[in-house]
């Protein structure tokens, strides 16, 4: 049976050691930390993720703004609150929540975001400086994964590692997370042969979006699995991309759903925003 990762309970120490990290910053040089959420519409998974990110940055001592807009907004007016953010001072991380309303381009409204004030690590210069190897804002979530990995002691060298999703926010950096800790690494999506591949997985990070997409029965055995899927079900629960109870039978290490990436990401956020702090210049 599988051990249970606990991401609550990692991400927890995470955000105990950025409070830690914030009060010195701001008892040395007077910096404390800002981030900045965007928001536009009314999606009402945004309204509880957002909601999350503000009292996770305001227990730490974060300043938290919330700049919400009407679904009928127009991409210039944010656009315009996008510069004002990137001017100044006290903000030192920004955020554009996902989704925005269909008639606005994420990608506009993302690459308008400075790339040092890019707390999710998505802008275009960051994720080209993660495809090199240099240093940057990581994605969250696949940022948050790799540290489950190292807290659970999952060596990845050598290792074969598949990645199931292939979105700019997950799967493609998470890939390229695990290739440069020197793991083979395979990305999964629809076309793929997917009983296969999860098959020869070592490591596997579900990233789909689609309840109990992979069975536990091609999961091999003793292998680590990561489940990245957030669904919410007709009764309201959260349900994995992974079906749990059959695939805890043969993993030795497996997240749950809720409790496992989730809170991870969070973290990672805060995380992003105090560095984003320390290196902005007072
Ligand atoms: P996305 O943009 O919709 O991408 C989903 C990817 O999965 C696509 O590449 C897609 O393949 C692939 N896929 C979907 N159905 C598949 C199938 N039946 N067989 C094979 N591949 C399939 O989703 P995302 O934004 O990466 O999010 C994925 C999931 O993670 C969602 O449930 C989301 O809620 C969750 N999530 C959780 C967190 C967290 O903090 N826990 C953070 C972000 C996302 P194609 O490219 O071929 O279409």
């Amino acid at each position: 049976m599988a051990q249970l990762i606990d991401g609550k309970a990692v991400a927890a120490k995470i955000r105990e050691q950025v409070k830690l990290d914030a009060e010195r910053l701001k008892a040395e040089r007077g910096v404390v930390p800002g981030l900045a959420v965007v928001r536009v519409g009314e999606d009402p998974g945004s309204k509880i993720y957002v909601a999350g990110k503000q009292k996770a940055a305001r227990e730490i001592g974060f300043n938290a703004w919330e700049h919400h807009y009407p679904e009928t907004a127009t991409q210039q007016e944010v656009l315009e609150k996008l510069r004002q953010l990137n001017e100044d001072p006290a903000v030192h991380a920004i955020l554009v929540q996902l989704p925005v309303p269909r008639h606005m381009d994420p990608d506009a409204l993302i690459s308008a975001v400075r790339p040092e004030k890019d707390a999710d690590g998505f802008h275009p210069v960051n994720a080209g400086k993660l495809l090199l190897g240099q240093p940057a804002p990581r994605a969250c979530t696949p940022a948050g994964i790799m540290r489950l990995l190292a807290e659970v002691g999952c060596a990845l060298a050598g290792k074969r590692a598949v990645v199931v999703g292939r979105s700019n926010i997950v799967g493609k950096p998470m890939a390229l997370l695990l290739l440069q800790a020197d793991a083979t690494v395979t990305v999964c999506h629809r076309k793929s042969d997917l009983p296969r591949e999860v098959a020869g997985a070592d490591i596997l990070i579900v990233a789909a979006g689609a309840p109990e997409l992979v069975k536990g029965a091609w999961v091999k055995p003793g292998a680590v699995v990561i489940d990245v899927g957030m669904n919410r079900m007709p009764d309201g629960k959260l349900k994995g991309d992974v079906e749990f109870a059959a695939a805890a039978e043969r993993a030795s290490h497996i997240t749950p759903v809720p409790g496992g990436v989730g809170p991870m990401t969070i973290a990672m956020l805060m995380h992003n925003t105090l560095a984003a702090a320390s290196s902005a210049r007072t």
